[in-house]
């Protein structure tokens, strides 16, 4: 079973009280809406006085409620095809239907709220860029983007100073929709509290390394909302810091996440949103504990500077993980391994995201041959769960994990 968090029930309400002011601004004068993606830059618009909503969570909130299987059809028989990332499929069917699994976790709210403004940052992917333009389209809304370089090895100072300039360049349209007027100092704030977030959502993850370890990554996969739609807020400060300091008591008192733990595992690829209570208990009963993650420390923007912010920012959504040459995510998952004491890596090769799946060009081999550990590769999907072998998988995981003995 796993192990429920004091902390939790103070994220609930965080999170309840962001989709309800979400929900109450929608359409009115209030306050403007931006929609962003993940890694958008989601510390301007709140400079700018936007509300920011993230249609990627949206996504995951239909993964991991298992509703995204009803929608996914609807979104293949407008054209977007089964291939493609199944959060836009998920979504896009999801807002085809008029449903949202928002109405039921919060009472009152009928649907996501509508945008004012949609900006997108390519730096993950392309089907980002898609997915607004449906939403652009159909609510005609005007649309925003950031186009980053990828695969790279060395980020130089022209990867940079390009994505600044083009921040720079979004400030215009977004000072004349959202009516407010761009101010430095208050972007510097937002960047500071951004900042500080990473800190510690990279602190509350690092407990992990611990072994045996009071947190995993099914773990974070719940704990990690504020770090994602709160961040460059006091909430999710506040937020984090409450719970960095009830893992340290637990590590304190020996309460550790899973009972007995005797393997340590890395998980690479996107979570499987509608298995994860599922996997989680799989794994402890096999007393494995998935100590860490390339997704969950995904969120962790260490580089962003107040006192530079616009090329701080630029750089810190440049030197993602996800933007990276094969090369610079084998080093960063070789420190990752060192540093969780890790005796095999997970990777979850994701039908419909090949931008997260890391398995296909023979990174697993290599790892496998300068680490000196297993690897092991299972197919699913992150909510497509059509694509999900279940039985096929756990069969290999035991076997995997079998491997290292008592
Ligand atoms: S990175 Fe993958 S899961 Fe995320 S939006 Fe892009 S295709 Fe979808």
């Amino acid at each position: 079973m796993r192990k429920e968090f004091a902390s939790t029930a103070v994220m609930k309400k965080i999170m309840a009280d962001y989709f309800y002011e979400l929900n109450g601004a929608a359409g009115t004068a209030s306050a403007k809406i931006a929609w962003c993606t993940s890694v958008g830059p989601a510390e301007l618009l709140r400079a700018l006085g936007f509300l920011v909503y993230f249609p990627e969570n949206h996504g995951a909130l239909l993964g991991a409620t298992r509703t995204a299987q009803d929608y996914i059809p609807l979104a293949n028989a407008a054209g977007y095809s089964p291939e493609i990332c199944s959060y836009l499929t998920s979504d896009v069917g999801a807002c085809i239907k008029g449903e949202t699994p928002l109405s039921r976790a919060y009472p009152g709210i009928e649907r996501p709220p509508r945008p004012d403004v949609l900006v997108f940052n390519t730096n993950q992917c392309r089907d980002v860029q898609d997915w607004f333009a449906w939403y652009s389209r159909k609510l005609k809304i005007p649309l925003l983007g950031i186009y980053t370089h990828r695969g790279i090895k060395e980020v130089a100072g022209a990867h940079i100073d390009s994505v600044a300039a083009q921040l720079l360049s979004l400030i215009p349209e977004l000072e004349r929709i959202s009516g407010n007027k761009f101010n430095l100092d208050r972007l510097k704030e937002t960047v500071g509290l951004s900042l500080e977030c990473s800190r510690l959502w990279r602190k509350v993850l690092e407990t992990a390394a611990n072994v045996p370890s009071p947190f995993t990554f099914f773990d974070a996969t719940v704990q990690m909302g504020p770090a994602v739609v709160l961040r460059g807020t006091t909430a999710a400060v506040d937020y984090y810091k409450a719970l960095l300091a009830e893992l340290r008591e637990r590590t304190g008192l020996g309460v550790w996440a899973v009972d007995g733990e005797r393997h340590r595992l890395y998980w690479d690829g996107m979570p499987i949103w509608g298995k994860l209570r599922d996997l989680s208990e799989f794994f402890a009963d096999l007393k494995t504990c998935v100590a860490a993650s390339t997704y969950c420390n995904s969120w962790i923007f260490e580089e962003l500077n107040p006192a530079d912010p616009f090329k701080s920012m630029a750089g810190a959504y440049t030197r993602l993980f996800i933007v990276r040459s094969d090369e610079k995510k084998e080093e960063y998952i070789a420190d990752m391994v060192r540093k969780f004491a890790i005796d095999g890596i997970v990777f979850h090769d994701s039908k419909t995201c090949p931008n997260n799946t890391n398995s296909r060009y023979g990174m697993p081999e290599r790892l496998h041959e300068t680490l000196g550990i297993g690897t092991v590769t299972i197919f699913g999907d992150l909510n497509d769960l059509r694509c999900y072998s279940e039985e096929q998988s756990k069969t290999k995981l035991e076997a995997f994990i079998e491997q290292f003995g008592e």
